[in-house]
């Protein structure tokens, strides 16, 4: 007794960090582990994340990955060769951005009436050239929208094709509210167990491009911990500005700008969206050797799971607002 407790005086009298270096090896080694945890504990979100987002191969697009049956979100990535289409199902709001090239609106259209959609609450056409407003007419004529939000161009830089003028004859027509784009945009609602989604417009954020593309409705759904980011065509310049502006672009899931290309997708606005995941809209062997092998290096820093249309189809990202995992038409 009388031992022990000399012994234990003796200890919290000579503390030093000469003493911590007398500690077993083992104890320190657990010590460590156990700051090791902690930290992986405090972004225990990211980390639950990355662990779930496992690829899956799903034959037919009804089919949903195993555990996700009754995933309330539902992000369409659907196949549109050299373009962008992609359709939200949320419980309580649909969204379509984009329909592909004119030639895609009736697929489009039927991909959604499949799901048994009768009603598109927004629409957006991110810009317009065809690779992305083409098949919204057709969609817009068959199918009910609450709202079209378009981008604010300069007059001259309005494009006179008949794409664009088709697309605004059907707003006319169908008497469709339009709304412009702008960053104080947000729409707000929860799914059936009251978990919180918004869907808000990040970009454009000037009117001084020179480019379309960057006049591209940039928008980002969250769900709970898992969000998205959906850049239409945007490049650097717009990427710039919502990095100036302090737009908060990180996201789970990023749609990469301008189907991959090199002009998009740069290294400052990749760090900030710090993606567990991408996706590329672009056509199988398409002419413009989209995606990029340098944006591919670039997205590549932040992760492997990158998910081209031109390979793999439609992509289906399924969450519950915590997980997510994709389903694809095709393995590779
Ligand atoms: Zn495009």
């Amino acid at each position: 007794m009388a031992r022990t407790k000399r012994k234990r005086k003796q200890t919290k009298k000579k503390f030093s960090w000469e003493t911590l270096k007398k500690l077993p090896t083992v104890l320190v080694v657990i010590l460590l582990a156990a700051v090791f945890v902690l930290g992986v504990l405090h972004e225990m979100g990211k980390i639950d994340l990355s662990k779930y987002f496992a690829g899956q191969v799903v034959s037919e697009k009804a089919q949903v990955p195993e555990g996700y049956e009754n995933a309330e979100t539902k992000v369409h990535f659907i196949d549109v060769g050299q373009g962008d289409s992609i359709f939200i199902e949320t419980t309580g709001k649909t969204i379509l951005i984009d329909a592909g090239e004119r030639e895609y609106g009736e697929k489009v259209t039927d991909y959604i009436s499949a799901l048994g959609v009768k009603k598109i609450d927004i629409v957006i056409g991110t810009h317009p050239h065809s690779d992305h407003i083409g098949g919204l007419p057709q969609v817009l004529d068959s199918i009910e929208a609450g709202l079209i939000i378009l981008p604010k161009i300069p007059d001259e830089m309005v494009p006179a094709t008949k794409t664009y003028e088709q697309l605004l004859t059907v707003i006319a027509n169908k008497q469709i509210r339009a709304v412009m784009a702008s960053d104080t945009l947000r729409f707000d609602w929860s799914d059936s167990a009251g978990g919180q989604l918004s869907f808000e417009i990040l970009g454009p954020l000037s009117d001084e491009y020179t480019d379309l593309n960057n006049f591209s409705v940039v928008s980002k759904l969250t769900y709970k911990d898992v969000s998205f980011l959906f850049t239409g065509d945007a490049e650097k310049a717009a990427e710039d500005d919502m990095l100036y502006y302090d737009k908060d672009v990180s996201a789970t899931v990023l749609k990469m700008g301008h189907h991959g290309s090199s002009s998009s997708s740069s290294a400052a606005f990749l760090r900030e969206v710090s993606p567990l995941a991408a996706v590329i809209q672009c056509g199988e062997g398409n002419s413009y050797g989209h995606p990029n092998e340098e944006a591919l290096k670039r997205i590549g820093k932040y992760t492997e799971r990158i998910y081209r249309t031109d390979l793999r189809g439609t992509v289906v990202v399924y969450t519950d607002g915590e997980t997510a995992v994709a389903g694809f038409e095709r393995a590779s």
